[in-house]
Protein backbone atom coordinates (compact mmCIF):
# COMPACT_ATOMS: atom_id res chain seq x y z
CA UNK A 1 0.00 0.00 0.00
CA UNK A 2 1.39 3.35 -0.88
CA UNK A 3 2.61 5.71 2.32
CA UNK A 4 1.16 8.84 2.35
CA UNK A 5 2.22 11.83 4.41
CA UNK A 6 1.14 15.29 5.38
CA UNK A 7 2.88 17.93 6.70
CA UNK A 8 1.19 20.99 7.84
CA UNK A 9 -2.27 20.17 10.03
CA UNK A 10 -3.20 24.19 10.52
CA UNK A 11 -7.11 25.15 9.26
CA UNK A 12 -6.85 23.55 5.67
CA UNK A 13 -4.48 20.43 6.29
CA UNK A 14 -6.05 18.88 8.88
CA UNK A 15 -9.27 18.77 7.32
CA UNK A 16 -7.57 17.56 4.05
CA UNK A 17 -5.75 14.95 5.57
CA UNK A 18 -8.83 13.55 8.02
CA UNK A 19 -10.44 13.37 4.47
CA UNK A 20 -7.45 11.28 3.10
CA UNK A 21 -7.87 8.92 6.36
CA UNK A 22 -11.57 8.69 6.24
CA UNK A 23 -11.15 7.15 2.61
CA UNK A 24 -8.74 4.38 4.49
CA UNK A 25 -5.40 5.63 3.19
CA UNK A 26 -2.42 5.20 5.88
CA UNK A 27 -1.35 8.40 6.84
CA UNK A 28 2.15 9.47 9.17
CA UNK A 29 1.61 13.46 9.62
CA UNK A 30 4.14 15.94 11.11
CA UNK A 31 3.44 18.81 12.33
CA UNK A 32 5.23 21.82 14.56
CA UNK A 33 2.43 21.89 17.08
CA UNK A 34 2.51 19.22 18.65
CA UNK A 35 -1.54 19.80 19.96
CA UNK A 36 -1.96 19.44 15.24
CA UNK A 37 -0.08 16.36 15.46
CA UNK A 38 -2.20 14.95 18.20
CA UNK A 39 -5.84 15.87 16.59
CA UNK A 40 -5.07 14.01 13.59
CA UNK A 41 -3.39 10.65 15.88
CA UNK A 42 -6.64 10.49 17.45
CA UNK A 43 -8.18 10.66 14.21
CA UNK A 44 -5.96 7.62 13.09
CA UNK A 45 -3.05 9.00 11.77
CA UNK A 46 0.13 8.20 13.00
CA UNK A 47 3.13 11.15 14.03
CA UNK A 48 5.95 10.91 12.01
CA UNK A 49 7.57 12.80 14.47
CA UNK A 50 9.55 15.09 11.93
CA UNK A 51 9.79 16.31 8.31
CA UNK A 52 12.76 13.74 7.67
CA UNK A 53 11.15 10.66 8.75
CA UNK A 54 8.28 11.53 6.87
CA UNK A 55 10.09 12.28 3.54
CA UNK A 56 11.99 8.60 4.42
CA UNK A 57 9.01 6.64 4.91
CA UNK A 58 6.31 8.03 2.28
CA UNK A 59 5.97 7.30 -1.07
CA UNK A 60 3.99 10.93 -1.55
CA UNK A 61 3.83 13.49 0.55
CA UNK A 62 1.70 16.66 1.19
CA UNK A 63 2.53 19.78 2.33
CA UNK A 64 -0.09 22.25 3.93
CA UNK A 65 2.06 25.35 5.10
CA UNK A 66 1.75 28.86 5.70
CA UNK A 67 4.54 30.83 3.56
CA UNK A 68 6.85 29.89 0.12
CA UNK A 69 10.01 30.55 3.01
CA UNK A 70 8.11 27.82 5.37
CA UNK A 71 7.47 25.28 2.35
CA UNK A 72 11.19 25.91 0.90
CA UNK A 73 12.53 25.15 4.39
CA UNK A 74 10.26 22.11 5.19
CA UNK A 75 10.78 20.24 1.96
CA UNK A 76 14.56 21.50 1.39
CA UNK A 77 16.34 22.35 4.58
CA UNK A 78 18.50 20.34 6.49
CA UNK A 79 16.20 19.11 8.68
CA UNK A 80 13.12 18.80 5.51
CA UNK A 81 11.20 16.30 4.09
CA UNK A 82 14.24 15.88 1.55
CA UNK A 83 17.01 15.24 4.03
CA UNK A 84 17.15 11.74 4.31
CA UNK A 85 15.37 10.42 1.40
CA UNK A 86 13.05 11.39 -1.35
CA UNK A 87 9.39 10.54 -1.69
CA UNK A 88 7.94 9.66 -5.48
CA UNK A 89 5.33 12.29 -5.36
CA UNK A 90 5.69 15.61 -3.39
CA UNK A 91 2.18 17.37 -3.75
CA UNK A 92 2.58 20.96 -2.32
CA UNK A 93 -1.45 22.48 -1.39
CA UNK A 94 -0.03 25.97 0.48
CA UNK A 95 -0.24 28.85 -1.41
CA UNK A 96 3.24 29.43 -1.94
CA UNK A 97 3.62 31.17 -5.61
CA UNK A 98 4.85 30.03 -9.19
CA UNK A 99 8.68 31.01 -8.02
CA UNK A 100 8.70 28.46 -5.44
CA UNK A 101 6.80 25.78 -7.70
CA UNK A 102 9.58 26.36 -9.95
CA UNK A 103 12.71 25.88 -7.47
CA UNK A 104 11.23 22.61 -5.82
CA UNK A 105 10.62 21.00 -9.26
CA UNK A 106 13.84 22.21 -10.24
CA UNK A 107 15.58 21.18 -7.11
CA UNK A 108 13.63 17.73 -6.78
CA UNK A 109 13.21 16.14 -10.44
CA UNK A 110 16.95 15.15 -11.15
CA UNK A 111 16.07 12.86 -7.52
CA UNK A 112 13.30 10.77 -9.50
CA UNK A 113 10.71 13.17 -7.71
CA UNK A 114 7.20 14.50 -9.37
CA UNK A 115 6.78 17.65 -8.05
CA UNK A 116 2.70 19.24 -7.71
CA UNK A 117 2.03 22.58 -7.22
CA UNK A 118 -1.77 22.41 -6.25
CA UNK A 119 -3.21 25.29 -3.72
CA UNK A 120 -6.39 25.47 -2.97
CA UNK A 121 -9.63 27.38 -2.77
CA UNK A 122 -13.15 27.12 -0.65
CA UNK A 123 -11.92 27.76 2.84
CA UNK A 124 -12.22 25.74 6.09
CA UNK A 125 -15.21 24.68 5.35
CA UNK A 126 -14.41 23.02 1.79
CA UNK A 127 -11.62 21.70 3.03
CA UNK A 128 -14.12 19.51 5.69
CA UNK A 129 -17.00 18.78 3.37
CA UNK A 130 -14.01 18.26 0.74
CA UNK A 131 -15.65 20.82 -1.63
CA UNK A 132 -12.31 22.65 -2.35
CA UNK A 133 -11.15 23.82 -6.22
CA UNK A 134 -7.45 22.43 -6.21
CA UNK A 135 -5.74 23.69 -8.97
CA UNK A 136 -2.54 21.61 -10.31
CA UNK A 137 0.45 21.91 -12.27
CA UNK A 138 3.06 19.01 -12.64
CA UNK A 139 3.62 16.05 -14.81
CA UNK A 140 0.44 14.41 -16.60
CA UNK A 141 1.58 11.41 -16.59
CA UNK A 142 1.92 10.91 -12.87
CA UNK A 143 -0.77 12.93 -11.82
CA UNK A 144 -3.58 11.01 -13.89
CA UNK A 145 -1.72 7.63 -12.59
CA UNK A 146 -1.06 8.58 -8.81
CA UNK A 147 -2.29 12.25 -7.94
CA UNK A 148 -5.90 12.33 -9.06
CA UNK A 149 -7.40 9.35 -7.60
CA UNK A 150 -6.25 11.05 -4.06
CA UNK A 151 -6.72 14.77 -4.80
CA UNK A 152 -10.76 13.29 -5.59
CA UNK A 153 -10.70 12.57 -1.97
CA UNK A 154 -9.75 16.28 -0.48
CA UNK A 155 -12.14 18.06 -3.30
CA UNK A 156 -12.63 19.06 -6.98
CA UNK A 157 -8.89 18.69 -9.05
CA UNK A 158 -8.35 21.44 -11.94
CA UNK A 159 -5.19 20.30 -14.19
CA UNK A 160 -4.08 23.38 -15.34
CA UNK A 161 -0.44 22.31 -17.00
CA UNK A 162 2.54 20.64 -16.49
CA UNK A 163 4.82 23.67 -16.12
CA UNK A 164 5.49 24.05 -12.50
CA UNK A 165 3.48 26.87 -10.77
CA UNK A 166 0.88 26.58 -13.36
CA UNK A 167 -1.61 25.32 -10.16
CA UNK A 168 -0.03 28.43 -7.86
CA UNK A 169 -0.88 31.38 -11.04
CA UNK A 170 -4.11 30.01 -11.29
CA UNK A 171 -4.32 30.15 -7.65
CA UNK A 172 -3.21 33.80 -7.52
CA UNK A 173 -5.67 35.17 -10.43
CA UNK A 174 -8.64 33.63 -8.04
CA UNK A 175 -7.21 35.39 -4.99
CA UNK A 176 -7.12 38.52 -6.71
CA UNK A 177 -10.88 38.16 -7.15
CA UNK A 178 -11.35 37.46 -3.83
CA UNK A 179 -9.66 39.78 -1.75
CA UNK A 180 -11.18 42.56 -4.58
CA UNK A 181 -14.61 41.34 -3.93
CA UNK A 182 -14.15 41.77 0.16
CA UNK A 183 -12.82 45.17 -0.62
CA UNK A 184 -15.37 46.42 -3.15
CA UNK A 185 -18.24 45.06 -0.82
CA UNK A 186 -16.68 46.70 2.09
CA UNK A 187 -16.71 49.81 0.52
CA UNK A 188 -20.27 49.92 -1.03
CA UNK A 189 -21.70 48.18 2.44
CA UNK A 190 -19.83 51.40 4.23
CA UNK A 191 -21.50 53.87 1.55
CA UNK A 192 -24.73 52.05 2.08
CA UNK A 193 -24.61 51.79 6.06
CA UNK A 194 -23.25 55.74 6.10
CA UNK A 195 -27.04 56.67 4.17
CA UNK A 196 -28.74 55.07 6.62
CA UNK A 197 -29.62 51.47 5.20
CA UNK A 198 -30.19 48.33 7.08
CA UNK A 199 -26.87 46.10 6.63
CA UNK A 200 -28.49 42.52 6.72
CA UNK A 201 -31.33 44.05 4.29
CA UNK A 202 -28.09 45.09 1.92
CA UNK A 203 -27.26 42.13 1.87
CA UNK A 204 -30.31 40.14 0.92
CA UNK A 205 -31.00 42.61 -1.65
CA UNK A 206 -27.00 42.30 -3.23
CA UNK A 207 -27.21 38.46 -3.21
CA UNK A 208 -30.71 38.70 -5.50
CA UNK A 209 -29.17 41.44 -7.85
CA UNK A 210 -25.91 42.01 -10.14
CA UNK A 211 -23.80 42.80 -7.10
CA UNK A 212 -23.36 39.35 -5.94
CA UNK A 213 -20.18 38.17 -5.37
CA UNK A 214 -18.12 35.57 -2.74
CA UNK A 215 -17.62 38.43 -0.26
CA UNK A 216 -21.33 38.99 -0.22
CA UNK A 217 -22.46 35.35 -0.08
CA UNK A 218 -20.73 34.32 2.21
CA UNK A 219 -18.19 36.47 4.05
CA UNK A 220 -20.62 39.04 5.40
CA UNK A 221 -23.35 36.62 6.32
CA UNK A 222 -20.91 34.88 8.05
CA UNK A 223 -18.68 36.65 9.68
CA UNK A 224 -19.13 40.40 9.01
CA UNK A 225 -23.17 41.11 9.87
CA UNK A 226 -22.72 39.24 12.92
CA UNK A 227 -19.01 41.25 13.92
CA UNK A 228 -17.30 37.85 14.96
CA UNK A 229 -14.74 38.31 11.85
CA UNK A 230 -13.61 34.85 12.21
CA UNK A 231 -13.93 33.36 8.67
CA UNK A 232 -10.81 31.25 9.29
CA UNK A 233 -8.48 33.02 6.30
CA UNK A 234 -5.76 35.42 8.29
CA UNK A 235 -5.14 38.53 7.18
CA UNK A 236 -1.91 38.31 7.34
CA UNK A 237 -1.87 34.97 4.71
CA UNK A 238 -3.89 36.99 2.29
CA UNK A 239 -1.55 39.47 2.43
CA UNK A 240 1.44 36.82 1.29
CA UNK A 241 -0.73 35.78 -1.78
CA UNK A 242 -1.83 39.35 -2.61
CA UNK A 243 2.48 40.58 -2.50
CA UNK A 244 2.71 36.94 -4.45
CA UNK A 245 0.48 37.67 -7.22
CA UNK A 246 2.08 41.88 -7.48
CA UNK A 247 5.08 40.45 -7.80
CA UNK A 248 4.56 37.72 -10.59
CA UNK A 249 2.25 40.46 -12.25
CA UNK A 250 5.02 42.89 -12.04
CA UNK A 251 7.51 40.68 -13.46
CA UNK A 252 5.02 39.80 -16.45
CA UNK A 253 4.51 43.31 -16.88
CA UNK A 254 1.02 43.23 -16.03
CA UNK A 255 -0.12 45.93 -13.82
CA UNK A 256 -2.55 45.01 -11.41
CA UNK A 257 -4.32 48.33 -9.58
CA UNK A 258 -7.31 46.73 -8.01
CA UNK A 259 -4.70 44.27 -6.35
CA UNK A 260 -2.11 47.13 -4.96
CA UNK A 261 -5.32 48.87 -3.29
CA UNK A 262 -6.31 45.42 -1.49
CA UNK A 263 -2.83 45.35 -0.25
CA UNK A 264 -3.23 48.46 1.21
CA UNK A 265 -6.44 47.55 3.19
CA UNK A 266 -4.89 44.10 4.20
CA UNK A 267 -1.50 46.61 5.30
CA UNK A 268 -3.88 48.57 7.68
CA UNK A 269 -6.41 45.73 8.91
CA UNK A 270 -3.11 44.14 10.48
CA UNK A 271 -2.10 46.97 11.88
CA UNK A 272 -5.45 47.93 13.30
CA UNK A 273 -6.61 44.50 14.34
CA UNK A 274 -3.19 42.58 15.00
CA UNK A 275 -1.02 39.76 13.43
CA UNK A 276 -4.15 37.46 14.13
CA UNK A 277 -6.58 39.40 12.33
CA UNK A 278 -9.11 37.52 9.78
CA UNK A 279 -9.34 39.23 6.82
CA UNK A 280 -12.99 40.01 6.65
CA UNK A 281 -11.62 42.84 8.78
CA UNK A 282 -10.97 44.90 5.88
CA UNK A 283 -14.71 46.23 6.80
CA UNK A 284 -13.57 47.75 10.04
CA UNK A 285 -10.71 49.75 8.36
CA UNK A 286 -12.94 51.13 5.20
CA UNK A 287 -15.73 51.48 7.85
CA UNK A 288 -13.60 53.91 10.14
CA UNK A 289 -12.59 55.76 7.00
CA UNK A 290 -15.94 56.13 6.09
CA UNK A 291 -16.86 57.98 9.62
CA UNK A 292 -18.52 55.11 11.31
CA UNK A 293 -17.61 52.95 14.39
CA UNK A 294 -15.80 49.71 13.11
CA UNK A 295 -16.01 48.34 16.79
CA UNK A 296 -20.07 48.99 17.12
P1 LIG B 1 -2.52 27.62 9.40
O1 LIG B 1 -1.60 28.65 9.92
O2 LIG B 1 -3.84 27.35 10.07
O3 LIG B 1 -1.76 26.19 9.31
C1 LIG B 1 -0.42 26.04 9.00
C2 LIG B 1 0.11 24.86 9.81
O4 LIG B 1 1.48 24.67 9.47
C3 LIG B 1 0.08 25.10 11.33
O5 LIG B 1 -0.52 23.98 11.97
C4 LIG B 1 1.56 25.25 11.73
O6 LIG B 1 1.83 24.78 13.02
C5 LIG B 1 2.19 24.39 10.66
N1 LIG B 1 3.61 24.69 10.42
C6 LIG B 1 4.21 25.89 10.29
N2 LIG B 1 5.51 25.74 10.03
C7 LIG B 1 5.75 24.41 9.97
C8 LIG B 1 6.89 23.63 9.71
N3 LIG B 1 8.08 24.17 9.45
N4 LIG B 1 6.75 22.27 9.73
C9 LIG B 1 5.56 21.70 10.00
N5 LIG B 1 4.44 22.39 10.24
C10 LIG B 1 4.52 23.73 10.22
O7 LIG B 1 -2.74 27.99 7.86
P2 LIG B 1 -3.94 27.53 6.89
O8 LIG B 1 -5.02 28.56 6.97
O9 LIG B 1 -4.23 26.08 7.11
O10 LIG B 1 -3.22 27.72 5.48
C11 LIG B 1 -2.30 26.77 4.96
C12 LIG B 1 -2.05 27.13 3.50
O11 LIG B 1 -3.30 27.05 2.77
C13 LIG B 1 -1.51 28.56 3.30
O12 LIG B 1 -0.57 28.55 2.26
C14 LIG B 1 -2.76 29.35 2.92
O13 LIG B 1 -2.44 30.48 2.15
C15 LIG B 1 -3.56 28.32 2.15
N6 LIG B 1 -5.02 28.50 2.14
C16 LIG B 1 -5.72 28.79 3.28
C17 LIG B 1 -7.11 28.94 3.22
C18 LIG B 1 -7.94 29.26 4.44
O14 LIG B 1 -9.13 29.57 4.27
N7 LIG B 1 -7.41 29.19 5.65
C19 LIG B 1 -7.76 28.77 2.00
C20 LIG B 1 -7.04 28.45 0.86
C21 LIG B 1 -5.65 28.30 0.94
Amino acid sequence: MTQIGFLGLGRMGAPMAANLLKAGHRLLVHDVSADAVAALVAHGAEAAGSAAALGERCDIVFTSLPTPAIVREAVLGPEGVCARGYPQILCDLSTSGPQLAQELAAALAPHGVACFDAPVSGGIKGAVEATISIMVGGPAAEYEARLHPLLDLIGKPFFMGEAPGSGQTMKLVNNLLGAVAIGVTAEGMAFGIKQGLDPARMIEVLNQSTGINSATRDKWPRSVLPRTFDFGFAAALSLKDTRLLLDEAEAAGVPLPLGRIVEGYLEKTLQREGPAADFTAIAKVVEEAAGLDPDR
